[in-house]
């Protein structure tokens, strides 16, 4: 199989200065993540998940165990940059992301720091900018657009940079409904044009169009398989403390009240499909 990330025995420590406490957010992780696919990573507060992902960005350096992006590891500060660029990190809040007064500026900030030639930044600018359906928009102030649009031009700004990868730590977190949902689009799209995606959500229904969900606690992964076979395990997930999607909740329900609800039902489609074809 070709692993675009390879994750070995990854343990990560964070100290903390008053007490000098040492605290294991990342425990023993071992991990591949294959080219092209799209995985979502879930797990209550607090369980490691921006640990992981800040491990793989290399703004974290393991305390023990490897991390390798595209055949780089992360502890070689020579591919530092390789590596950023690789593996693009999109956060919570895009209002901490922007950072220029203008659209098209903030979208050509990754491409200027990675020293891309002009001429080719500004091409890029208005590829990624037509990407996430933003280029309208590229001459406004950022802060003027709604949460989903900022989220937009954050998304923007990392596709300039022409990543393999793109890790997305609950980017939907701070959005209202059709926020989330245009930014899920637009991840869908990237996805389907071949870049790598992880996406690290406590939003089930998000989880469950990915094509494998990857469940953390306490610093380790405890769940790793398809949608289908992670959500079909209704009560290991709740108690995790996590929910389960809401049309599994809902075929659960059938279920109790006699109606033959298939396992595989975890999406709100294929609800409506099952409950149209009802016999
Ligand atoms: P998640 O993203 O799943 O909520 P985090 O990776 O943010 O989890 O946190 C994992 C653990 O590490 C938690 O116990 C958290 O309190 C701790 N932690 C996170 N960031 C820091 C930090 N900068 N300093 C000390 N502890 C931290
Ligand atoms: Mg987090």
């Amino acid at each position: 199989m070709d692993n675009i990330i390879k994750i070995e025995n990854l343990i990560f420590e964070y100290k903390r200065d008053e007490d000098q406490e040492v605290i294991r957010a990342v425990d023993q992780v071992s991990l591949s993540i294959e080219r092209g696919s799209f995985v979502a990573i879930i797990g209550r507060n607090g369980s490691g998940k921006s640990t992981l992902a800040k491990n793989i960005n290399a703004l974290l350096l393991p305390s023990s165990g490897e991390v390798n992006v595209d055949g780089f590891n992360t502890r070689d500060e020579s591919a530092l940059w390789k590596i950023r660029q690789t593996a693009g990190m999109v956060f919570q809040n895009p209002d901490n992301q922007l950072v220029s007064s203008i659209v098209e500026d903030d979208v050509a900030f990754g491409p200027e720091n990675l020293a891309v030639e002009p001429k080719e930044i500004r091409i890029r600018v208005d590829e990624s900018l037509k990407a996430v359906g933003m280029y309208e928009e590229r001459m406004k102030a950022p802060h003027l657009l709604s949460g989903g649009q900022k989220q937009r031009i954050a998304i923007a700004g990392v596709v300039a940079m022409k990543p393999k990868c793109i890790i997305l730590d609950e980017p939907t977190a701070m959005l209202d409904p059709k926020g989330r949902e245009e930014v899920m689009t637009i991840i869908r799209k990237l996805h389907k044009e071949g870049i790598t995606i992880l996406l690290i959500t406590h939003f089930m229904d998000e989880a469950s169009r990915a094509d494998r969900v990857i469940i953390m606690d306490k610093g380790q992964i405890v769940m790793d398989g398809m949608p289908k076979q992670i959500f079909a395990r209704a009560d290991e997930i709740r108690n995790l403390s996590l929910d389960v999607p809401l049309p599994v909740e809902l075929a659960e329900r059938l279920r109790k009240e006699g109606f033959e609800v298939p396992l595989e039902i975890i999406t709100a489609e294929e609800m409506v499909d099952f409950i149209c074809q009802y016999k």
